[in-house]
């Protein structure tokens, strides 16, 4: 493709997406697929020939594009969002377009001081300690893996990065069984072994009971296990349900554990400052993640970690071989130490543009709304006679389902995940489920940037008459 084209072709992809964006909610949420239907439609050898950006695109069209599922829709309601924004994608075009990989400060300067700068921006405002710093990282997993790997690096003295593990090491790790589990792999690659993190229970709230923390420390310290590290939670996956993470901070100082904090998608709450009491005590934590790009209007891929010593994680990570040595390494960042990848994108721009264009109040009242509508779908779930919520909602995530108490537990999870298949098989919603206490809930989500009432009405109106269908035919 020469320049030319690339111009004549862009604008026109530009005007594509402009109106996929303006036309998303005309699209049904969740595609009608069969298993390996669309690669059995695609060549089986690639093209030898170069092919017309007309006939690639037309195949993007007839091909992909029904087979997609569309994040975007604002009555995607399932998992939790990767909700993006207009900025957030003109910024990944200038990504994309200059292609820099910004694994050091002197591959691209403005990159890494960019992300220095935004990370500060969030910490601020996110009521984090001013004394911590941030870093990008691709995803939660990742950065909650990192996380873990420089907890093990800290308590072995930096030895198994070396020596390798001597056998003799019981290191424990301890979470609440609603954690992400993310943290299981973290824990299974960091090599520690998934048998050694241990279920704190929780409370009816469904987060961890801090005394019953202690007490399988102090259980495993008797048998001569080392204690490593505490993964909290600031919003579990199933129900948003809050770790308090100033108590367990307390106990982890206590013990010489490291305190990780999982607030993959809840944290983007705390740029609210009616959220901000949720972390009191975080700074004798250690490490804290979330990803703007679930819930702060940043496409994914886009996670920041903060961390109270970035040395523990630089040591941890930092390989310096001759060919990536430079005179400035004591005086700049060079974000490829703090982390896995060498390579690294520069995500920091999507967060600049986001920021800027929102502003945080901006931000704010989106969030807010969307919290606002989260609290009106509950109250319509509440006055329904039939049906329960099953968990608090503080954010926007509620947990409900049909209940009738002279029907089995089992009738009533099959009547659930019927209900919820049936509305999802209409494609003007899409909701997924989760399982409380061995209860199938339907999780409702509202978190879309462009999620308004008319959508959430929408959604009760079609529940409502699905439910009043299936009742009919259910004994
Ligand atoms: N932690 C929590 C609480 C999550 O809900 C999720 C994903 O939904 C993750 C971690 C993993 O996030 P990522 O996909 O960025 O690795």
């Amino acid at each position: 493709m020469d320049k030319e084209d690339f111009r004549k072709y862009a604008h026109q992809l530009v005007d594509w997406m402009a109106d996929y964006l303006e036309q998303k909610e005309n699209y049904p949420v969740t595609p009608n697929t069969k298993p390996r239907e669309i690669y059995n439609q695609l060549p089986t050898d690639a093209p030898e020939d170069s092919e017309s950006f007309e006939a690639i695109f037309q195949d993007f069209q007839q091909l992909i594009l029904p087979g997609m599922t569309h994040w975007q829709h604002p009555s995607f309601f399932g998992y939790f969002p990767a909700n993006n924004s207009e900025p957030s994608i003109l910024a990944e075009m200038l990504m994309a377009t200059l292609g820099a990989q910004c694994m050091s400060w002197l591959t691209s300067p403005a990159a890494t001081e960019l992300e220095e700068r935004v990370c500060d921006w969030l910490r601020d405002a996110k009521g984090i300690s001013s004394a911590w710093k941030g870093v990008i990282h691709d995803t939660a997993s990742t950065a909650t893996l990192s996380a873990i790997l420089s907890a093990r690096e800290r308590k072995s003295a930096w030895k198994i990065n070396e020596e390798g593990f001597d056998g003799k090491e019981r290191f424990r790790i301890y979470s609440s069984a609603h954690v992400h589990s993310s943290i299981d792999k973290g824990v299974r690659i960091a090599g520690l072994g998934v048998d050694n993190l241990v279920r704190i229970p929780v409370d009816e709230k469904f987060a961890m009971i801090p005394s019953l923390l202690e007490e399988a420390i102090q259980k495993d310290l008797e048998k001569g296990y080392t204690p490593l590290c505490v993964v909290s939670a600031l919003g579990t996956t199933s129900s948003t349900a809050i770790d308090p993470i100033g108590e367990i901070s307390k106990i982890t100082t206590r013990y010489g554990l490291w305190h990780h904090i999982d607030a993959a998608y809840a944290g983007t709450a705390l740029l609210l400052p009616e959220f901000q009491h949720l972390i009191e005590g975080h700074e004798l934590a250690d490490s804290y993640v979330f990803n703007p790009h679930k819930w702060m209007f940043t496409n994914f891929d886009c996670t920041v970690l903060f961390l109270k010593n970035p040395e523990d994680l630089i040591k941890t990570f930092s390989l310096t071989p001759e060919y990536l040595r430079t005179q400035l390494d004591r005086e700049v960042n060079n974000y490829r130490d703090w982390g896995i990848q060498l390579g690294r994108r520069f995500r920091a721009l999507k967060l600049w543009f986001v920021i800027r264009s929102y502003g945080l109040n901006g931000i704010r009242q989106k969030l807010r709304n969307h919290i606002q509508l989260a609290q009106k779908a509950k109250s319509w779930i509440e006055s329904e006679e039939g049906l329960e919520i099953l968990a608090p909602v503080p954010f926007n995530t509620i947990c409900f389902r049909h209940n009738m108490t002279d029907h089995s537990l089992e009738e009533m999870n099959a009547f659930n995940e019927k209900w919820m298949n049936t509305v999802n098989s209409t494609g003007k919603v899409f909701f997924t489920h989760t399982k409380l206490e061995g209860k199938f809930v339907i999780r409702w989500v509202i978190g879309q940037t462009d999620v308004e009432e008319k959508h959430i009405q929408a959604a009760w109106v079609l529940l409502m008459e699905t439910r009043k269908k299936l009742l009919q035919h259910f004994d």
